[in-house]
């Protein structure tokens, strides 16, 4: 589906970016624009783009985002997936060394061959209907990153750095806190966006580190986490009893298998996970297949 609207009900003062006038935003591709350059300028304060820095810029749109990182002598490299939006960026801000766009989907992109000298930042201000599979993509290939900042539903920043007990927190947040520092630096309201979103934004920080606790398995670990809060109403014992014989579930003596999984703390689901054994993680090897992809 898409929408037409014309140009000039959101030329302000704040709008910088140029918009051509047939232009029809995509809602499957996630099209809400950011036209508002204090907010922008105040994303951009978050995320202090340095000179030597190389950014991975998710779906840049119309580049709103991609100018201020240029003009602070960082690298950009962005991954834009409409064919439409191409021609535009490649004509406003040229050629390397700074700039490169590579026209794909990020989910099906290698991030490696980016990270040659220096680990990467990625930034973005997402479409929200395919955040999760975004934010697990990156996190897929969190050796080779140093932050990620990104605009995302704000509902979905609030599950990310939700506190074990509320039902908030499931997936997104355990994996983000497992794996990164996750913080929730601001809300945006929906007024500054083009077409207008129906749900308030906020940004996300992930500074990527390592785990609390050392993860004997880290494929194994993600997958018992989808596991368990894919039946988050179950107490841990009968979700574990899908993934493991009675005889193993009998040997944990560290933790309560009545409790529910939205009360584990980050350094007990990872003492779970290290638990089993060998053999058995190998027999539940199947649920890792993609790892972090969704
Ligand atoms: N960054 C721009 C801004 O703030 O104005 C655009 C944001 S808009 C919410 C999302 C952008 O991501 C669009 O340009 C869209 O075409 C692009 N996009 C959607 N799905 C994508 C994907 N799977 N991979 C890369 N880009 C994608």
């Amino acid at each position: 589906m898409t929408w037409s609207f014309t140009p000039f009900t959101f030329l302000n003062s704040n709008h910088a970016v140029n918009w051509p006038r047939d232009f029809q935003p995509k809602r499957s591709l996630g099209q809400n624009f950011l036209l508002d350059e204090n907010v922008l300028r105040k994303i951009v304060r978050a995320i202090a783009p340095q000179p030597g820095d190389h950014f991975i810029e998710i779906g840049p749109g119309f580049g709103a985002l991609t100018k201020y990182l240029l003009a602070a002598g960082s690298r950009c490299t962005a991954i834009e997936i409409d064919q439409r939006l191409i021609p535009h960026l490649q004509q406003e801000f040229g050629k390397p060394p700074n700039f490169a766009l590579v026209h794909a989907d990020f989910r099906e992109i290698d991030l490696k061959p980016f990270a040659k000298d220096k680990k990467l930042r990625i930034v973005g201000n997402i479409p929200y209907h395919i955040t999760s599979h975004l934010v697990f993509t990156a996190f897929s290939q969190r050796e080779i990153l140093q932050d990620m900042i990104l605009t995302v539903q704000r509902e979905v920043a609030e599950r990310i750095v939700a506190a074990p007990g509320g039902k908030e927190y499931g997936i997104m947040s355990v994996i983000s806190q497992t794996f990164a520092q996750a913080e929730l630096l601001f809300v945006i309201s929906p007024h500054v966006f083009r077409p207008k979103p129906e749900v308030d934004s906020a940004v996300v920080r992930w500074r990527f580190q390592p785990p609390p606790v050392p993860i004997r398995d880290a494929t194994f670990y993600v997958a018992m986490v989808k596991t368990i809060f894919g039946q988050r109403r179950k107490t841990l014992r009968r979700s574990l009893s899908k993934l493991a014989s009675a005889e193993v579930l009998e040997k944990i003596n560290f933790l309560d298998l009545q409790r529910r999984p939205e009360t584990l703390t980050i350094a007990e689901m990872i003492q779970l996970a290290n638990f089993f054994p060998d053999s058995q993680r190998n027999e539940m090897a199947y649920l890792g297949s993609g790892e972090l992809r969704r």
